[in-house]
């Protein structure tokens, strides 16, 4: 069976063996850095197929290792920031990162958050050009074919501005997706940078599928960062 190999970047000793003592045990390979630049070197030997990366590392800022290994490398990074460093988040997910964890967390989170990131990278990468199969989760189903949207079987009627946004969660889904991410997807590369229109959209949105708009079941707020789709029903 081939196993997935996870590079831990992360300065805390303790931190470094505890998360690989639990990967190994859920039938990953793990080896871990404790340095930015031995981060960079083993990223390279080891062709990793995935890297958790601790923002505040001693030598090197998290940033420039996400921005380095971006250079050649599309190997999901999972970036693991301390709450003292929420901005961060944002910037490492729009420099490359593919999704991120705050500490503490516990194993079953950092577990599906590997999942999806590898999911979606073999998505990328193993791409057989059929057409992507319909979203499902809880009674929500999309049809990318149809551009069609139901919840328990009722169609749902969106503009093509709020279909477009929901697509692409839905396409991405269980991963955060940042603010700009989401307007670039939707509006392009010359989209403004504040992102009230995105909200606006949201609220209409959320009040459309949700059953409580104020507790969504579908479509979760990451405050400061973005939005993040529930898993589609297939992932989990
Ligand atoms: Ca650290």
């Amino acid at each position: 069976m081939h196993k997935f190999t996870v590079l831990i970047v992360e300065d805390e000793k303790s931190i470094c063996d505890f998360t690989s003592r639990a990967l190994v045990s859920h039938g990953y390979r793990a080896s871990c850095a404790s340095t930015g630049k031995e981060a960079l070197s083993l990223a390279s030997s080891l062709c990793p197929d995935i890297i958790l990366l601790d923002l505040g590392l001693p030598d090197l800022d998290g940033m420039e290792i996400i921005h380095t290994v971006r250079t050649w490398s599309g190997t999901p990074i999972i970036v693991i920031s301390a709450r003292t460093q929420e901005e961060d988040k944002v910037h490492a997910l729009d420099a490359g990162a593919d999704d991120y964890l705050t500490k503490p967390f516990g194993i079953p989170e950092l577990l599906a958050r590997i999942r999806t990131s590898l999911r979606h990278s073999n998505k990328i990468n193993g791409s057989n050009g059929l057409p992507p199969h319909p979203y499902r989760a809880k009674g929500l189903e999309i049809d990318f074919l149809k551009r069609s949207i139901a919840v328990n079987g009722q169609a749902i009627h969106l503009t093509p501005i709020e279909y477009k946004i929901v697509a692409f969660l839905a396409q991405n889904s269980g991963k955060v997706m940042t603010y700009s991410a989401v307007m670039n997807n939707v509006w392009g590369p010359y989209s403004e940078s504040d992102n009230k229109i995105l909200r606006v959209n949201m609220a209409n949105i959320r009040r459309k599928l949700e059953r409580n708009p104020a507790q969504p079941v579908y479509i979760f707020t990451e405050v400061g960062v973005g939005y993040r789709m529930a898993d589609d029903e297939e992932n989990l």
